[in-house]
Order: C-alpha cells, then sequence, then structure tokens
C-alpha cells in the first residue's frame, strides 16, 4: 500500500484544484436546510457536500441525528445540485442505507476509527464497491490505530481511499477542541505519499474563528483538502453550533487561503534554502551534543542519590526547573506547551538515567 501511486487517482479525476473542499452541515436536521446549504454551497465552487445523518454523540440525550430519511434529501439536494455526497457511516447498515441512496463518498468518524472491529465490519460490507471513503484519526493519537483501519479498507479492494484530520482528544482542555498533533498525520503522510488527506478544521478548533488559521496551517502542510462544517444558520445549528460557519464565510476562508507551491525550482530559492538546512542541521547536532551532557550530569547526581539513599523523584526541584524554563521560553518566544513537552520529555530521560545507576551500577 506504502508506494501504490494509484491512491490519488480518484482526487486527480476529480480535476479541482488543491485544496479540494467538502463542505456541508454537521448535521442534516430538515429537507430545507439540507436543500438550502447545499444550494448555497454550490453557488460557492463546492463539489462534494457533507452531512451527518447518523450522529455518534459522547453522551446519550443530545441530537442523534435524523436517520435513515436524511438520506432522501441528500438524493434531492444531488439531483438538484450535481455534487456530490458525503455521509458519516459507523456499520453495516449504514452502508448498506447510504449504497441504496446512492451516496458517493463515506467517512468513517473518530469515535469509529478506534474499534477494528467494526472498522473491520465496515470494510466487509464496502468491500469491491467503487466509493470514496475517507477515514478520519482515531479520537486518541495512536498512529499505529489509524493505519491499522486504512489497511483493513485497503485489503478489502477499497482503492479510493483518503484520511481525515480532525484532531486528538485531550483530558487538559486547550485552546483546540481536538489538539492537531500535527506530527502524526505528518508521519502518516510520509509513510503513504500517495494517499490524500484532508484536515478538519471545524472539529480540530471546535471555534469557528480559529478555522482560517488551521485551514492556513494544512495547506501550508500540503494537505490536498478541508473539510468544513457550513449551516446556513450556525448558531441555531442542532449539533457543533459553534464550529459551524455559513456559506458565505466559508467563501471568504476560501478566498483568503494562500497556496504556496509545494517546490520552486528557481536557483536562489535552492541555495538559500540549502543554506539554511546546513544551519538548521549543525543547530540538531549540538542540540544532541547538549543533551547528552546534561544527561551526563544526570548520571552524576544519580550516583550521589544512590550513595546518600534518596529517590529519585525530587517534585519540588522538578517543579521548579519548569516554571523557570516556561519564563525563559516565553521570553526567547517559544509556546508554554512546546516548552512543557521537551522538557517532560527531558526529565523523563534524566529519570530513566539515574534509575539504571541506582538499581544497576
Ligand atoms: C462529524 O464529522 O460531524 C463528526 C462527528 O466528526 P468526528 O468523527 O471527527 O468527531
Ligand atoms: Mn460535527
Amino acid at each position: 500500500m506504502e508506494n501504490d501511486t494509484t491512491l490519488r487517482r480518484w482526487l486527480d479525476d476529480l480535476h479541482q484544484h488543491r485544496p479540494l473542499i467538502i463542505a456541508g452541515p454537521c448535521s442534516a436536521e430538515t429537507e430545507e436546510q439540507v436543500l438550502e446549504t447545499a444550494r448555497q454551497l454550490k453557488a460557492a465552487g463546492i463539489k462534494i457536500f457533507r452531512a451527518g445523518i447518523w450522529k455518534p454523540r459522547t453522551r446519550p440525550g443530545g441530537f442523534e441525528g435524523v436517520g435513515a430519511i436524511g438520506l432522501k434529501w441528500l438524493q434531492k439536494a444531488k439531483a438538484e445540485t450535481g455534487m456530490l455526497m458525503a455521509v458519516e457511516v459507523a456499520n453495516a447498515n449504514h452502508i448498506k442505507l447510504a449504497l441504496e441512496h446512492d451516496i458517493d463518498v463515506l467517512w468513517i468518524g473518530a469515535r469509529t476509527t478506534v474499534n477494528p472491529f467494526v472498522v473491520q465490519e465496515i470494510a466487509d460490507a464496502l468491500a469491491n464497491t467503487d466509493k470514496i471513503v475517507l477515514l478520519k484519526n482515531p479520537v486518541n493519537p495512536d498512529l499505529a490505530l489509524w493505519i491499522g483501519g486504512l489497511e483493513r479498507l485497503y485489503n478489502a479492494g477499497i482503492k479510493k481511499l483518503g484520511v481525515i484530520h480532525r484532531g486528538f482528544s485531550t483530558y487538559e482542555k486547550t485552546k483546540y477542541r481536538n489538539e492537531p498533533e500535527w506530527q502524526l498525520p505528518i508521519e502518516l503522510h510520509q509513510r503513504f505519499p500517495h494517499l490524500p488527506i484532508f484536515c478538519d478544521p471545524s472539529h480540530i478548533t471546535g471555534r469557528r474563528e480559529l478555522i482560517q488559521q488551521v485551514s492556513q496551517q494544512a495547506l501550508d502542510l500540503n494537505y490536498d483538502g478541508l473539510m468544513i462544517e457550513t449551516h446556513p444558520e450556525p448558531d441555531a445549528a442542532w449539533s457543533d453550533a459553534a464550529q459551524q460557519v455559513t456559506p458565505a464565510r466559508l467563501a471568504e476562508i476560501m478566498d483568503k487561503l494562500v497556496l504556496r507551491e509545494q517546490t520552486n525550482e528557481t536557483e536562489a530559492f535552492n541555495s538559500e534554502l540549502e543554506k539554511l538546512r546546513r544551519q538548521i542541521d549543525v543547530q540538531d547536532t549540538q542540540l544532541i551534543e547538549l543533551l547528552a551532557k546534561r544527561m551526563q550530569i544526570a548520571d552524576e547526581i544519580g550516583r550521589l542519590k544512590k550513595d546518600c539513599n534518596v529517590t529519585v523523584l525530587q517534585t519540588n526541584r522538578w517543579k521548579s526547573i519548569l516554571e523557570k524554563m516556561q519564563r525563559e521560553g516565553q521570553a526567547q518566544n517559544l509556546g508554554e506547551d512546546f516548552i512543557l513537552k521537551l522538557f517532560r520529555a527531558i526529565h523523563q530521560e534524566s529519570i530513566n538515567h539515574q534509575e539504571q545507576i541506582i538499581n544497576k551500577e
């Protein structure tokens, strides 16, 4: 699968320029809402319309989707606008109904991707159909689980594949509804360079004001497209109200996106880039050397603690290091979250070194 260049064929066959935008409401609510949104999106040049028909809710009691009746509304929207229709499917019955209603694109939601049994059931139900299937990342930041889902679909003969990056849930509340953890989709892309990749800034941010910025970040990382929740009256939406935008706002977002070249063949650009990359390489080597020196000091502290029979973890010391580094980091324009992750990793490595000394030397 890694080297299968045909993975992008369905995308190329759509003849859309990057980014390919999939837009539509979080949920289909009424026939009028579906048709109205579809008309406005068609006018904005959108080619793929999304709507949730069955909604996975974290807790019961929320709006759980209109169900199969909504598929009829999508059929009407398709007949009227010619847009491709996309829905979320989470079991074999959803797929049966979606296929009966001529749905073109099926996506697998984040709460479904986490379950290999369900993904396999979906893969079996879709085997050898020619539908476009998009796999959202699992809610937890587990790349192997995401890849496992892809392999199940690929092995079932589904070749019109793609992934949607919608961020990862965290216990700590951050500025995002779901942390992007960009490193994961980047790694996925390195492993499957021909696999189309979409970003869903709506579910990453949870807030419509942040959608422009995250969409731009995705384009800067060479994503093929975006999935953006769009509703004629976002504040009145039955689900995910805070993150939906009007079709007019979507058009503005699209308009403001800056599409940068993936490469630039000019001599001046290449030589300047090479020069800067050499500087980065030198700094990276120095970073490793510095880290190694820091660990040698940690080893010495480990020996001292061993001799004096003191525990490895000194909570107050760690707290004060972190506070000091966050202050210094801030002064150097380094993100608070970055400093926290960096020093957690460094601290963990120091603990590992000291554990080894105390228990083995
Ligand atoms: C959705 O797209 O409306 C949805 C439920 O998304 P996710 O699976 O990413 O939470
Ligand atoms: Mn939603």
